[in-house]
């Protein structure tokens, strides 16, 4: 398409505030690259030196200030713009915000890092948003200022109540798509939410610089998909800047002011919050109601705590102080809360003294979904694992843990998560930003078992099962999956699905080369390899979404590992009865690869309750006791043998065997796979 805005059609206050500084002398001697200083002579690089570190600081610092002060003018209310972007992962959601940003001079062009919503550095190497983070933009349209307030949502199904939420703060949507790629699962997920939110979608068809981009089919797919009326869509590439003007001027002109409700009583949702080690936790919110001013006792409804509001201020996106916020407007507030348990998302904010009636719907306690054992390679790092657990916790309250021992892995946690990704992120913060070498068990869910005496428990570790004659039956959860997939590979995932005990509910086409497909399949199949399979199965073109829609009954029983006649209880599982044979043979045989032979026979065993359902065995060592027996007589032999028999028998009475960690390690990953 023709539509060559160019993006550097910046408002005024980007060249205003950048042209002083870059033309100081100073200011260019200081940006001279390090190895130019080496090849001065000592006394050039100390008053060089002095030079860059007396006065950049003071330029930067009136750098922002003017360009902050610029940005925080205040507008009226009808002036205030509140939207949030829905794409898929990779569709250039992040890419989008950060020319916003820059066009709006909101970031300047040197300070720009790629990505720079996606803050936490894991975040921008796996290219996915995790939290939320809101940028406030002044932009000038028709010769009037207006702020826009982006606010960002994760874009990954684990997520999706923070998605909710932030989408409840916003009065308009941009809805990304990829113009070589169509309308993915997670897009039309989210896209849902919105409009449950009430809120205005913009159709925004990006990375139209591509060969194979298609934006004509991608726009037909989003009006026959979702129902959205594409006549005044934009085309756009983020990455060269095109119809990013455009869409500057559509957030202003169709998306709807926020309501003017400034003297109603104080109240503001959260739609994220985050610990700092220095000021405690930080909350960023919308004003739905009323204002908060610096100093004001503030109440949070949902968990009853009260603080005085030390600092407020808004994103832009750095931090920057103001005195006052209204209703419409997004911002954060520092209150020295010390965790984000005291603070969560969609947790409504009043005033202490003139309490709002009643808070905002939809808040919801995080309940961890998935289950695993984290345990420390290394047992001197339990203490260190009990620390680093704790910290993220100030900074994750979906994260549940508590202590767990086990016989063969020694002290560790059981942790919960809301889900697969959520797991793997904090297993990777934990590894890297503190330092731990870790096991994990495999993955599970969270069973609710009736007992035989009218009790019902909520069961997240197979060993804590009870006894099958204690109890009545096992529930678990279940979610509904929707999978969308280019036709050649319907058959492909609709055999995946199976395998994993899913109940196929509908298939359609949502244009001519692509169906989507529902299911409904236990969690617990789920938390395995399904969307690494998902991937390789369909060469990576399916994609898909699940929601938790509640507990079923099943013929679930627990399996139990026996080495030696003796119960593994790390390797002991939850599984459905039909699979628990292939599940036992694959576990014994891996286990005899892995376990070391003994001196003595070792039985390996896969055991419901005490019926054994597959059995491999360890042959012994054989020490040849006749080596030395030169001929002879044939008793002598006898004796020698039966000497050893015996000394087997009493040393596998008292034998342990000692299972290295490796083989708990492959058996855990094993499981992961055939789960
Ligand atoms: P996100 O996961 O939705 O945040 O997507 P990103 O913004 O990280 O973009 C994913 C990839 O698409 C990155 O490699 C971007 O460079 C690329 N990309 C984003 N927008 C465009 C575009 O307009 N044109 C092209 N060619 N590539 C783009």
């Amino acid at each position: 398409m023709a539509m060559a805005y160019a993006m550097d059609l910046s408002p005024p206050t980007f060249f205003s505030s950048l042209t002083p500084s870059t033309s100081s002398p100073l200011r260019r001697l200081s940006t001279l690259p390090i190895s130019t200083f080496h090849r001065h002579s000592n006394r050039k690089l100390h008053i060089l030196c002095q030079a860059t570190a007396g006065t950049q600081p003071q330029s930067q610092s009136n750098l922002s200030a003017r360009s902050g002060q610029d940005r925080l003018l205040k507008v009226p209310i009808s002036k205030v713009r509140n939207f949030s972007i829905i794409a898929h992962i990779d569709h250039g959601k992040s890419t989008l915000a950060d020319k916003l940003l820059q066009v709006t001079g909101t970031v300047q062009n040197r300070d720009m890092k790629e990505q720079f919503l996606d803050n936490m550095d894991l975040e921008r190497e796996r290219g996915i948003t995790i939290k939320l983070q809101a940028a406030r933009m002044r932009y000038v349209y028709e010769d009037t200022p207006y702020c826009l307030n982006l606010i960002d949502t994760p874009g990954h199904v684990d997520f999706s109540y923070e998605v909710s939420r932030s989408l409840a703060a916003c009065e308009g949507a941009l809805l990304v798509v990829d113009a070589s790629q169509g309308v993915e699962a997670q897009t039309l997920a989210n896209v849902y939410l919105a409009l449950e939110n009430n809120l205005e979608i913009i159709p925004v068809v990006n990375k139209i610089d591509l060969p194979g981009a298609e934006p004509e089919q991608v726009l037909r797919e989003i009006e026959e998909v979702i129902g959205l009326d594409c006549s005044k869509a934009i085309l756009c590439s983020a990455k060269e800047g095109i119809g990013i003007t455009e869409i500057l001027n559509a957030i202003v002109e169709r998306i709807p002011p926020p309501p003017e409700t400034a003297d109603k009583p104080f109240r503001a949702l959260i739609f994220d919050s985050y610990y700092d080690p220095y000021r405690g936790v930080i909350v960023y919110f919308r004003v739905i109601d009323g204002k908060v001013k610096k100093g004001d006792r503030i109440l949070f409804m949902a968990s009853g705590k009260d603080y005085f509001a030390d600092e407020i201020g808004v994103l832009s996106p750095n931090q920057i102080q103001v005195d006052e916020l209204y209703a419409g407007e997004v911002g954060y507030i520092s209150a020295s809360i010390r965790s984000v348990a005291d603070a969560r998302v969609g947790d409504t904010i009043t005033n202490f003294s003139r309490k709002a009636e009643s808070s905002l719907p939809g808040y919801e306690e995080a309940t961890p979904m998935v289950f695993c054992g984290l345990f420390p390679v290394d047992a001197d790092q339990f203490p260190d694992l009990r620390d680093a657990l704790e910290k993220l916790q100030l900074n994750d309250a979906a994260l549940k843990f508590e202590p767990e021992t086990s016989s063969a892995m020694g002290f560790g946690f059981r942790c919960g998560f809301l889900g697969l990704l959520h797991m793997e992120i904090v297993q990777e913060r934990l590894e890297r930003e503190y330092n731990l070498n870790l096991i994990t068990t495999a993955p599970s869910v969270v069973y609710k078992v009736h007992t035989v005496n009218g009790d019902t428990t909520m069961c997240s570790n197979p060993s804590l099962l009870p006894q099958p004659g204690l109890r009545k039956s096992v529930e678990e959860p279940y979610v509904k999956i929707e999978l969308l997939t280019p036709k050649d590979y319907i058959g492909a995932l609709m055999e995946l699905a199976q395998d994993r005990r899913g109940e196929f509910k509908e298939m359609k086409y949502i244009a001519e080369n692509r169906a989507s497909l529902l299911y409904e399949l236990p969690l617990a199949e789920m938390v395995g390899d399904f969307f690494d399979q998902l991937k390789s199965r369909t060469k990576g073109y399916a994609s898909m979404e699940y929601s938790v829609i509640g507990y079923r009954e099943s013929d679930l029983i627990k399996l139990d590992i026996l080495i030696n006649a003796e119960l593994v209880e790390p390797l002991s599982t939850i599984v459905h009865r039909d699979k628990a044979y292939s599940v036992g043979r694959a576990l014994t045989q891996k286990l005899k690869e892995l376990i070391p032979r003994q001196m003595f026979k070792v039985p390996i065993q896969a055991c419901i309750g005490s019926k054994v359902i597959a059995s491999e065995a360890l042959s012994a060592i054989r020490k040849d006791v006749l080596a030395k027996c030169y001929g002879g007589d044939i008793s002598r032999k006898k004796k020698l043998l039966k000497k050893q028999a015996a000394g087997k028998k009493r040393m596998k009475a008292i034998g342990r065997v000692d299972v290295p960690q490796e083989a708990f390690m492959a058996v855990l990953k094993l499981e992961k796979e055939v789960l």
